[in-house]
């Protein structure tokens, strides 16, 4: 197999490894007595380096053959780095100048150089601190929005597009990871699940209510089966690099071909789960305004999205779907059709928001947010409002019709 030449990267070895490539050297020059490297992985999967030279800084991103997070018991394929490229390109071009600058690829490696994002950290940690971010919303909603309908057949040639599903139905390892970890360990007693151990009742009453987990799978059946654009896959606020006025999105290495509203529910479900977690972060005093600004966050982030949903509807419609010649060029409107692909879009993020609220405090990977509340006798109450509205928007879907419907459950549940 090509990973025959793979070689795991260290701290200790980059620099010999790294100073024959061009687009290395041409920034950071070729004396590696100056380098200075960094492994700074937080993530569950790969490993990721800086390397800091007094003319510029670079981020190497080498996938493992493993699960970092759980080792070499459960391995998984180096070519996901190959789809993290092809995504980060995509992206590039789809919503310019929200992701890092690519330098360099190599498939045989699993290695990616890229833009060293600074002073940017990662916004679930300004999240937990109480910190805000200014113009966050308008940049997640127009990222979702134009990666959704610029990878869709709203825009794109049919022939390309479904050229690119094909691409990307290569990647089925990772995929299956969602469809695990996300859509179904959550609903029985998986064997790699954790949870705060106060859960045990709700948990219980979760995975023996049927018509919950018939509403889940049939949104995996649509997942693994719609190709409607290509998604980022793992938008949460782990994959969002923030200063306190610009985000980048970085780490698609989960993206595929999927539903439009997974990537803007998923992080919609990230954002309520900062919002349920803020008691355990901060005194009362400062609480209402920043869960305030969390929620106002979320609705904005609908707000950017439908408006640049509807503006590239109107300006950028050169697909196969809802062509002109059945609306415009028959002198009738096409903002209906329009509304309705909309309705769709958050029905389905309803339903992701739901489940990735649930995965996070029932399966294998939690977050940072509810996880650094160390006292669980704090943490389980907030934990179990949000599996509580998980549930509620799981099973009741199709009648939350508008955004402020969901930010007003999220205050009810709180
Ligand atoms: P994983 O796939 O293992 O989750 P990520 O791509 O999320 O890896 O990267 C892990 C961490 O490395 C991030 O949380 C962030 O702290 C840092 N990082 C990744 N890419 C960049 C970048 N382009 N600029 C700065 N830091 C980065
Ligand atoms: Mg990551
Ligand atoms: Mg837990
Ligand atoms: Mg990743």
């Amino acid at each position: 197999e090509k990973a025959s030449n793979y070689q795991e990267l260290s701290v200790d070895t980059i620099a010999s490894r790294l100073k024959t490539i061009d687009a290395v050297t041409s920034r950071i020059g070729t004396d590696t007595s100056k380098w200075q490297v960094k492994e700074v992985g937080d993530g569950n999967l790969n490993l990721v380096f800086i390397v800091e030279a007094p003319e510029a800084t670079l981020i190497v991103k080498q996938a493992l053959p493993y699960v970092r997070l759980v080792g070499d018991s459960w391995p998984l394929p180096l070519y996901r780095a190959y789809y993290e490229h092809e995504a980060l390109v995509r992206q590039q071009q789809r919503a310019p100048g929200t992701v890092p600058e690519i330098y360099y690829f190599n498939n045989e490696q699993a290695l990616i150089i890229m833009e060293f994002l600074q002073p940017h950290i990662i916004l679930r940690g300004k999240l937990i601190a109480g910190e805000k971010v200014a113009n966050l919303s308008e940049t997640m909603g127009k990222f979702c929005a134009r990666t959704a309908f610029r990878g869709s057949e709203l825009s794109m040639k049919s022939a390309d597009k479904k050229a690119d599903v094909g691409l990307f139905s290569g990647n089925v390892e990772i995929p299956a990871i969602t469809e695990s970890l996300v859509f179904t360990d959550p609903y029985y007693d998986a064997e790699m699940n954790h949870n705060t151990p106060e859960l045990e009742g709700i948990i219980k009453n979760i995975r023996s209510n049927t018509a919950l987990k018939n509403r889940v799978q049939k949104m995996m059946m649509k997942f693994a089966s719609n190709t409607e654009t290509m998604v980022h896959g793992d938008l949460h606020s782990g994959s969002i690099m923030s200063t306190d006025n610009d985000s980048r999105i970085i780490d698609p290495e989960f993206a595929q071909y999927g539903p439009m509203g997974f990537d803007i529910g998923m992080l919609t479900a990230n954002f309520l789960m900062a919002y349920f977690s803020q008691p355990g972060h901060r005194s009362q005093a400062d609480l209402s305004d920043y869960q305030g600004w969390i929620l106002a966050t979320i609705k904005e982030t609908f707000e950017h999205f439908y408006a640049e949903f509807r503006h590239l509807w109107n300006t950028e419609r050169t697909g196969m779907l809802y062509p002109a010649s059945l609306f415009e060029d028959q002198g009738q409107s096409s903002a209906a059709a329009c509304d309705d692909v909309l309705d769709h879009i958050l029905q389905d993020a309803i339903s992701i928001c739901g489940i990735e609220m649930h995965r996070r405090v029932l399966s294998l990977a939690h977050n940072a947010d509810f996880e650094s509340i160390e006292d669980t006798s704090i943490r389980a109450p907030l934990e179990a409002r949000n599996i509580m509205m998980g549930a509620e928007l799981i099973l009741n879907a199709e009648n939350i019709k508008d955004i402020s419907s969901l930010t007003s459950m999220a205050e009810r549940f709180n």
